[in-house]
């Protein structure tokens, strides 16, 4: 089922930037979704129109079949829950469990049920002890995954993050997909996340839309998408590291690989395959 339709969406800043060309999207219900794309591609401008912040110069977004000016705007912020990239644009009140109280305290909800959305928000950010902490007094990841909690406090069906993970530690970047991963695999959360960062889409993504000079250039599953460098480079982007790795060696006469790999475990997988010994550290399943 189909979520949010784009068709031919166009949009044109006031001081005369074109920054969507003509976008064609559809996002299905339930899936983990990547928007690729080089800096400056479009991906902010096209996120602000899946819940009305940037209105169409011509084109369309439709959301569970209703274009998106029939709703009022309560309606959309309510089914679909934006991260903005810069915590700073987010986070207004001055402690974590009032700014995560904010949006539904928004929707006039009874004080128990707010109360329980908050506990229930920071719970699944792993952040329930913070939550008389000042909000100034958060580090950059800890304030990212509170932005997480005061959107999910909302209980969207759909969530759209962006760049959530710029600017994290590995450690942060790990915690942060995980909990997108546990929202969308347990929750039924439909994501669509904005990324320059190639590296995490084949690990987390079901999909993913490369957008370029304000278009979707490329469409597909992670192996459709990232066949090789050349196709890339054009649009500003690489390969996954481990892929550049395993596209270096495809061709060589001890290295007969079919499909690329794009993860370090599958990588693992095909060259265990071919490389003949038991306890060589490739196929160690330390090494995932
Ligand atoms: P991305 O998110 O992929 O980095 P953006 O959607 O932010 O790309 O930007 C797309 C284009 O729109 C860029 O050329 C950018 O300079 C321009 N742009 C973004 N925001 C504004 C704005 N507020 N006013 C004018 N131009 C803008």
């Amino acid at each position: 089922m189909i979520k949010i339709k784009v068709e031919d969406l166009i949009y044109k800043y006031p001081d005369g930037t074109q920054a969507l060309n003509g976008v064609n999207i559809d996002v299905v219900k339930g899936e983990f979704i990547a928007v690729l794309g080089a800096n400056g591609s479009g991906k902010t401008t096209l996120l602000k129109h899946f819940n009305g912040l940037l209105k169409p110069a011509s084109g369309l977004v439709v959301l569970d079949n209703i274009e998106l000016n029939e709703f009022n705007s309560g309606d959309v912020f309510r089914k679909v829950g934006m991260v903005f990239q810069d915590p700073n644009d987010q986070l207004i009140a001055p402690t974590v469990e009032e700014d995560v109280a904010f949006g539904p305290t928004n929707l006039n909800l009874s004080y128990d049920e707010i109360v329980s959305r908050v506990n229930n928000a920071l719970e699944l950010v792993k952040m329930k002890e913070f939550a008389k902490k000042a909000i100034h007094a958060l580090s950059y990841g800890q304030s990212k995954r509170i932005c997480i909690a005061g959107i999910l406090a909302m209980e969207p069906e759909i969530l759209i993050l962006d760049e959530p993970t710029s600017g994290l530690d590995p450690e942060g970047v790990k915690s942060v997909m995980k909990i997108l991963n546990d929202l969308n695999k347990e929750k039924g959360i439909t994501i669509i996340h904005a990324t320059n960062s190639v590296d995490l889409v084949p690990f987390h993504m079901d999909r993913v839309a490369i957008m370029d000079k304000g278009i979707i250039a490329q469409e597909g599953t992670p192996q459709e998408v990232f066949t090789d460098s050349k196709k890339l480079e054009g649009l500003k982007l690489e390969l996954p590291q481990i892929a550049q790795l395993m596209e270096a060696l495809r061709g060589k006469e001890k290295f007969p690989i079919d499909s690329l790999p794009l993860t370090i475990g599958q990588a693992r997988q095909e060259l265990s395959h071919l490389i003949n010994t038991e306890d060589n550290a490739l196929v160690s399943p330390e090494i995932s």
